[in-house]
């Protein structure tokens, strides 16, 4: 991995980090890399890596928790938003810093991992919530852990006498590949039903190491998905998208979500125009299968729930879209100038 001091950290304190294989990925130079006006690499996956003068500019609008997680915290670690899944942030650890990242002010405060204590606590209450069908174990990346702390967190999820679904959300093999060994893929296997859910935004990401360990893990029985998100100057073009879920489909990895871009502080220049955001997702409709087209939606700001679009778009207010949330309330997204 390719740490920064603390000089070249971002706005909310996230540092930079990215992996040889990423760099290598974008294959470009970081230090002579193309910028646009704003400082802001042109190149997709130096985008996503590389802190920029933007991030310092905090938007009133933006949130530090913009998903509200801090109102739904159940245990240390856990976060309960729906009735029947409950989320666990099991490190800050990240193999590659994304700076569009919507935990980005929490993940330097949580790098050490899970405490046993806390696995304890997990397990006591999925025990006492039989309502719980999934238990998503995130973070950060829960694979920059070794696979014998994955163990013993996936253990107390397992230590629960039903079957519960597990979905390991990572980056692991997009940024940092060699992580999947056989000994992980091996232990995810046995810990089935489990599904990984991966985070690829761009076609540049779909490295052919990537796909042999993708297809390793199909091999093992581990169904895969990929949540993307809309970023402004990194895939915010029908055929970029287009090319992306094709892709991903063809590969076996399923496209689930394109995520309209969350408020969290220092990350508007990352943001498309809701407005933009529509026209986009009509022409992926008109163009991808069934198969192929993921979910469009958003994170309703402050809390409340997944709202999907267009469909929860109540009206749009001046510079503003009001959303209906799932769970009833109305919220308020901006337009991005
Ligand atoms: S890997 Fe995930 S948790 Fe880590 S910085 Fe990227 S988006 Fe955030």
């Amino acid at each position: 991995m390719t740490d920064s001091d603390s000089s070249s950290k971002g706005a909310c304190g996230l540092p930079y980090r990215a992996t040889p294989f990423w760099l290598s990925l974008a294959g470009e130079d970081v230090e002579g890399c193309a910028k646009d006006a704003r400082g802001v690499p042109r190149n997709p996956l130096l985008a996503q890596a590389l802190p920029s003068p933007t991030e310092a500019r905090v938007d009133p609008r933006e949130l530090s928790d913009p998903l509200g997680e801090a109102s739904h915290t159940v245990g240390d670690r856990a976060i309960q938003q729906y009735r029947s899944r409950v989320l666990v942030r099991a490190t800050g650890e990240c193999f590659l810093f994304c700076r569009h990242c919507y935990r980005r002010a929490l993940l330097p405060a949580e790098r050490a991992f899970i405490s046993d204590k806390a696995m304890r606590e997990l397990s006591e209450m999925l025990r006492a919530h039989e309502e719980i069908r999934e238990v998503l174990i995130s973070g950060g990346d829960p694979l920059t852990a070794s696979d014998a702390r994955l163990r013993r967190l996936i253990g107390s999820v397992r230590a629960v006498p039903r079957r519960i679904l597990i979905r390991l959300c990572t980056r692991a093999p997009v940024v940092q590949p060699q992580r999947v060994t056989d000994g992980l893929i091996q232990l995810l296997a046995s810990s089935r039903p489990l599904r990984v859910i991966l985070q690829i935004n761009h076609p540049k990401e779909l490295s052919e190491t990537l796909l042999e360990k993708t297809e390793a893990l199909a091999k093992a029985g581990i169904p895969l998905h990929s949540q993307s998100v809309l970023l402004r100057g990194v895939n915010d073009s029908a055929s970029t998208l287009i090319e992306l879920f094709s892709s991903l489909s063809l590969n076996g990895i399923q496209p689930y979500y394109l995520f309209q871009g969350d408020l969290a502080q220092g990350t508007s220049h990352f943001r498309v125009p809701l407005s933009r955001g529509l026209e986009l997702y009509a022409a992926l409709r008109g163009e991808l299968s069934g198969l192929e087209l993921p979910r469009y939606a958003v994170d309703a700001p402050g809390g409340g729930g997944k709202v999907y679009l267009p469909e929860g778009i109540v009206e749009r207010r001046g510079d503003s879209w009001i959303l209906r949330a799932p769970d009833g309330t109305l919220r308020e997204y901006p337009e991005e100038r």
